[in-house]
């Protein structure tokens, strides 16, 4: 197994310790990644999706989460009526890269290294990391996915777009997940990179993408606003192992749905 680090210590000590590591082995530095709350450097006061510390509670834990209950633009929502829009397609360009990954005790994030971008409207969004929740966030006439796959991007200007991918439990069996799911790091803390292991993100996109969009926020604290969703219409299938998987590596990590405060959501469909 090349160049698994593997540490199981405090999560911000593991993570900074990983990272030197990795520098000093010549590996991909965490330049410019963000996942869960993260400043570089600043203690994040730490959350969770049930008990005292779950989304009903995120604004009380933090000044800096406050957006979590006065923002007007949270996600997940719940998606039931749509205005159709003229299709566009939204274009991944996305490249094959070493499988490198991160347990921030929140989920498993897959970091993107520079070089993979989405283009939607002629506007170019950078591939950060994909992340992954059971079940899923969004729902669909009051419907959730079994999972939802988060495909984190960001321009040049900071501005941010995601695209969901709802997963449904089927018969096919997703040999780029699989590579994922036997490497995830499933210790708090722990941070993993396969040099030798190449996966391309864009095998994890159903063929048919057509979408719904609305303006909304990060799904976790600091539940930062606005965000550019992009929630593929179409599910990607799995088989219901792979879904087990997975879930047995995020844990329950679904943030309830959010008012829709009156937004549009816009549905561009080719049929
Ligand atoms: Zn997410």
């Amino acid at each position: 197994m090349p160049g698994r680090e593997n540490r199981g210590i405090g999560r911000n000590l593991a993570l900074g310790l990983a990272a030197a590591l990795l520098a000093l082995a010549g590996g991909v530095a965490p330049l410019g990644q963000t996942w869960a709350a993260g400043k570089p450097g600043v203690e994040e006061a730490p959350w969770s999706y049930s008990g005292e510390r779950g989304p009903e509670h995120w604004s009380k834990l933090s000044a800096a989460y406050e957006r979590c209950a006065t923002g007007q633009l949270q996600s997940p929502i719940d998606i039931r009526s749509v205005q159709r829009v003229p299709y566009t397609p939204l274009v991944f360009k996305y490249r094959s890269q070493s499988l490198e990954a991160v347990n921030d005790g929140y989920g498993v994030h897959l970091l993107a290294p520079p070089g993979s971008e989405l283009r939607v409207h002629g506007d170019a969004y950078f591939l950060t990391e994909v992340h992954f929740h059971v079940p899923g966030e969004h729902r669909v006439n009051g419907q959730a996915a079994a999972a939802e796959i988060h495909l984190i991007h960001r321009d040049a200007q900071g501005r941010q777009a995601i695209v969901a991918v709802p997963v449904r439990d089927g018969k096919r069996n997703n040999s780029t997940l699989t590579r994922i799911i036997d490497h995830l790091p499933l210790l708090p803390g722990e941070r993993v990179l396969y040099r030798n292991l190449g996966i391309n993100p864009v095998f994890l996109l159903p063929s048919e993408r057509d979408y719904y969009s609305y303006t909304g926020s990060l799904g976790t604290p600091p539940c930062s606003e606005p965000v550019l969703w992009y929630v593929l219409a179409y599910p990607l299938e799995l088989e219901a192992e792979q879904i087990r998987s997975l879930a047995r590596a995020t844990g329950a990590n679904a943030r309830p749905v959010q008012p829709l405060n009156g937004r549009p959501v816009y549905a561009a469909l080719r049929h």
